[in-house]
């Protein structure tokens, strides 16, 4: 398994700290050890985890000759925001279909946060309505693109293909070297899962590894079977890119699905109650769309004993805090 055999341009501050949250253990009435990986100060237009994503995947694209690349997401998506930094790093255009996933009409979600930040970086914003196969979408666009004689490179929607999902196998190589350099035992890795590249590139990388840390993805968007599933054949995929022996086995994809509530992008009372907590107690911006879930997610588990007091477990910090200033308004619905 040697991730050097892969074309990556390097966007990212790592490795990222590993750090302990203490204030926030004491808050949860004890319970297991609990360290954050701080990748949300991965670098690249305020951080988070696309940027590990990106590096391949730009390296792929430049050593394809593209002049752009193609992708999607929701509006407020952080995948895009970091895309559209990352073409304008590598002098690439970007063009970006944004789906309205999330039924508001609220002019901060429309036009502020990562969208904000999507003008700032000059991506070519295309807003379509919700529910369509928005990768479909991106690859006709590309198509139309190419036959206009650009040469346009694709990035599915979250960078989760095999190419992005090597990414998170570096981050697995990366925590594991960093643990036994602290003395660290980890447990458990928690973190949020959307469109699964994350966790299939972790699960990949440790089982190439031999390791015996185990993921735990709190879905954001879809019931546990699904999620689990979808997660497993991107990891299955990534193992083969990566050229290892076997698959990583099924049992190795868990993921929790308590926290989705209304659906993606929909807070929750236990989100906002997550983003604030973890505000107050350890000085840390989540996001109320995954971290923030994420992070509920975590709070859940500890509450419900799920983990042994005697374990360590690392949450991973996907970042996401630029989607907080959109939604200003939808978080006060709840809180
Ligand atoms: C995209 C994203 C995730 C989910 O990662 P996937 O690889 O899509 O599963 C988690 N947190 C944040 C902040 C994200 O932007």
């Amino acid at each position: 398994m040697q991730l050097a055999r892969f074309p990556r341009i390097r966007l990212g501050h790592g490795p990222t700290p590993l750090e302990p949250m203490d204030r926030l253990r004491a808050r949860l009435g004890g319970g297991p050890r609990l360290l954050v990986k701080r990748d949300d100060c991965t670098g690249l237009a305020t951080g988070g985890n696309k940027t590990r994503k990106l590096e391949f995947l730009m390296g792929a694209a430049k050593a394809a000759g593209a002049d752009i690349v193609v992708t999607q997401g929701a509006v407020q998506s952080n995948h895009v925001r970091q895309t559209a930094a990352a073409a304008a790093r590598c002098g690439l255009r970007c063009e970006a279909l944004l789906e309205r996933r999330v039924a508001t009409e609220d002019a901060e979600y429309a036009d502020n946060g990562n969208v904000l930040l999507d003008r700032l970086f000059d991506a070519r914003l295309h807003l379509r309505p919700g529910g369509g196969d928005m990768n479909a979408a991106a690859r006709a666009h590309a198509d139309a693109l190419r036959s206009a004689g650009a040469r346009p490179y694709f990035i599915p929607g979250g960078g989760s293909n095999p190419t992005g999902a090597l990414g998170y196998v570096d981050c697995a190589l990366e925590l594991a070297v960093q643990a036994s350099r602290e003395g660290v035992a980890i447990d458990w890795i928690v973190h949020a899962t959307g469109s699964t590249g994350t966790q299939a590139g972790l699960i990949a990388g440790l089982h190439g590894i031999s390791s015996d840390i185990k993921v735990l993805g709190v879905s954001v968007r879809q019931p546990r079977e699904r999620q689990e599933a979808a997660v497993h054949a991107l990891a299955c995929e990534t193992a083969e890119l990566l050229g290892l022996h076997t698959p990583p086995p099924r049992e190795a994809v868990r993921v929790i699905d308590t926290q989705v509530g209304g659906g993606y992008g929909v807070p929750t009372a236990a989100m906002v109650e997550a983003v604030e907590t973890t505000a107050r107690d350890e000085g840390l911006l989540l996001d109320p769309v995954y971290s923030g879930k994420g992070m509920a997610g975590l709070f859940a588990c500890v509450r419900e004993g799920f983990f042994a007091a005697d374990e360590t477990v690392v949450f991973l910090h996907t970042g996401g805090s630029a989607a907080l200033f959109a939604y200003r308004h939808l978080l006060a619905e709840v809180a």
